[in-house]
């Protein structure tokens, strides 16, 4: 039996915890989906599509949810008959499908957004400061996962080609956004913004590099 005085090493015992956070995050996307007659991978192509410019092609779905291209396909099959997204011509290549979200997608979105989930509500109620280092320390892992090929690469600034981080060294807001060309902050580092674009492996190195040596 595990003790205080015998542990399994710190490293374990924080992938258990993120773990049991990751239960409460499955359970409320369960209920979100099941409120819209939707499957939560349904409900995250719509978070997916909703942001973006151009319609996106059924692999580029599947590379950002992690999911095989079979499963992309019938999810969105399924929400194309609810009317949820349509077909049409993929930016570049006419002749390639993409997906586009629809108004009644956007509306359905917008409906269980309004829900604030329960890992949401348990963050909010850690001071500001441990706010900030939780997500600081997230961000260190996911890019570790990225890195190992484990999950796909993300949609947070530190793999954007618009992020430079430290421009304005000093300032309270020390980071800044060529896409909006505004300065943030530490607390306002984003994992999953809508106006992120991958920079090339090297860029992306190189902006890491600048991000840990502060
Ligand atoms: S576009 Fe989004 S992801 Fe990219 S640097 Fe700006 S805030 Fe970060």
């Amino acid at each position: 039996m595990e003790t205080p005085t015998d542990p399994t090493p710190i490293s374990h015992r924080i992938s258990e915890g993120l773990s049991r956070v990751a239960m409460a995050i499955r359970s409320d996307e369960w209920t979100k989906a099941e409120a819209t007659g939707l499957k939560p991978t349904q409900l995250a192509i719509l978070d997916y599509l909703v942001g973006r410019k151009e319609a996106a092609r059924v692999k580029e779905i599947a590379a950002h949810l992690g999911v095989s291209q079979p499963t992309a396909t019938d999810s969105v099959a399924a929400l194309e008959r609810k009317g949820f997204v349509e077909k049409t011509s993929a930016a570049g290549d006419k002749r390639a499908a993409a997906i586009g979200i629809t108004s009644a997608g956007r509306d359905a979105l917008q409906a269980v957004g309004a829900v604030e989930d329960a890992a949401t509500a348990a963050a909010r109620t850690l001071p500001a400061q441990e706010q900030q280092d939780l997500l600081m320390s997230l961000v260190k892992i996911i890019r570790h996962l990225q890195e190992a090929d484990a999950i796909p690469i993300q949609r947070m600034c530190a793999t954007c080609r618009y992020f430079r981080p430290y421009q304005h060294k000093g300032a309270a807001k020390p980071h800044h956004c060529d896409f909006v060309n505004a300065a943030f902050g530490q607390s306002e580092f984003r994992i999953d913004c809508r106006d992120h674009e991958t920079a090339d492996p090297a860029t992306r190195a190189a902006t890491w590099d600048a991000f840990q040596e502060g």
